[in-house]
């Protein structure tokens, strides 16, 4: 056999792993049915400014091995996300902070936010769906503007409908402090999430373009072991029918001033705007280019066929992801991981660490 790993998809998973095999002197190829490598993570440049075509990606972990990993193949800027977010014209900080809180009800200190929302909770103990699951967590205040709306154009179905364990926590913080995520690390990498890939992939063959599903005749028998990161329903033929996802729609444009939106990620939280939020590329890594590119967000019902984003672990499909991955565990010789063979909601981190578990185990 030529090859000693054939690994399907050149995302994180795949990529780490082509890397770490390669680094051990095995023998790999990487195919991927897109025309570009780093999978959902994937950066272009446009007008000198890093656009992330899958959605925007920031990078932040608390695992340090994981860090310091992807900081031997790249250098991350200091980047903290800080989304606000726009209801009808209003600004407000997000997470929900102090200054939000502040905002909301012209308070300054904790205790005036405490007792605020501590009023707004109500008595429900069992919430029976996500709107008051939302309620009894933040109030009826930051419920009404700035959960709701998001929430029902996210998931295309109104919070009184929606199952309660969608949202099973809402950060609240009595400090003013608008950093997103509570991680130690954080950051995005200076020179776009591809250069990356490419570092990963450095030496690697890979074949772009190529279906592994639809050339598996040809391409099986190439390598002794495959690692398959695609969809693990699309590898069995959908044999007990198709797991479901969440979509989404990407209008991009690129606008002839320098700074449209003053921040990266502004969230649009009525439920008139069509668009769950706006991304501005540029302000990820401090852009100072003449022109400014933009990204609204439209959530979207998948079908079989459309690009699968988010998957929806509910009762059912977790059932039927189980019946796939129990024939996976049968196939000889074929590992399946990341977001997608594993039909899991990955971050970035998460995915390299599950990458480098497998090659522990296989290496
Ligand atoms: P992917 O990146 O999806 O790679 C899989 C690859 O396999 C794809 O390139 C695909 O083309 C290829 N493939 C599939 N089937 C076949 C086939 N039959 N033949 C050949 N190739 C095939 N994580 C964070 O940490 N921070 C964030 O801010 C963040 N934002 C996100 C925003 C959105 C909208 C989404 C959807 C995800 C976000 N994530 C974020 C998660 C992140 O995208 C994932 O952790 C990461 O992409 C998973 O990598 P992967 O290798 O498992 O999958």
């Amino acid at each position: 056999m030529k090859y000693d790993f054939l690994v399907v998809g050149a995302g994180f998973f795949g990529a780490v792993f082509a890397h770490e095999a390669r680094a051990r002197g095995k023998r790999v190829l990487v195919v991927d049915r897109r025309d570009h490598i780093g999978g959902n993570c994937y950066t272009e440049t446009v007008e000198g400014i890093h656009v992330h075509r899958y959605g925007a990606h920031i990078f932040h972990t608390s695992d340090r091995r994981v860090w310091e990993y992807l900081n031997r193949l790249t250098e991350f800027n200091n980047y903290v996300n800080s989304p606000i977010a726009n209801y009808k014209g209003q600004i407000y900080n997000m997470p929900f902070n102090m200054n939000t809180f502040s905002r909301l009800w012209g308070i300054s200190t904790p205790d005036e936010a405490k007792a605020i929302i501590e009023s707004q909770r109500g008595a429900v103990t069992e919430p029976r769906n996500l709107e008051e699951q939302a309620i009894s967590l933040v109030g009826k205040d930051i419920y009404e503007k700035l959960v709701k709306g998001y929430t029902e154009k996210q998931w295309g179905r109104s919070c009184s409908e929606l199952p309660s364990f969608i949202i099973r926590r809402l950060p609240v913080r009595f400090t003013y402090n608008n950093n997103y995520f509570s991680d130690r690390y954080q950051g995005i990498p200076e020179n776009g999430y591809t250069a990356i890939f490419e570092k990963l992939l450095e030496g690697i063959e890979v074949r772009l373009g190529t279906d592994y599903l639809s050339e598996r005749e040809t391409l099986r028998p190439l390598a002794e072991k495959v690692i398959f990161t695609g969809p693990i329903d699309e590898y069995f033929g959908f044999r007990f029918g198709p797991l479901q996802f969440r979509s989404l729609r990407f209008e991009t444009e690129i606008l002839d001033t320098d700074n449209f939106q003053g921040n990266a990620v502004v969230n649009y939280t009525d439920r008139e705007t069509p668009f769950t939020r706006i991304i501005e590329h540029k302000h990820f890594n401090f852009g100072t280019q003449p022109k400014t590119v933009i990204t609204r967000e439209y959530p979207a019902d998948w079908q079989p066929g459309d690009e699968p984003y988010y998957t929806v672990n509910d009762e059912k499909n977790n059932a039927l992801y189980q019946r796939y991955a129990d024939l996976a565990a049968q196939e000889e010789n074929v590992y399946f991981g990341g977001r997608l063979g594993e039909y899991k909601y990955y971050d970035m981190d998460k995915v390299i660490a599950s990458s480098l578990r497998l090659c522990e185990e296989l290496l």
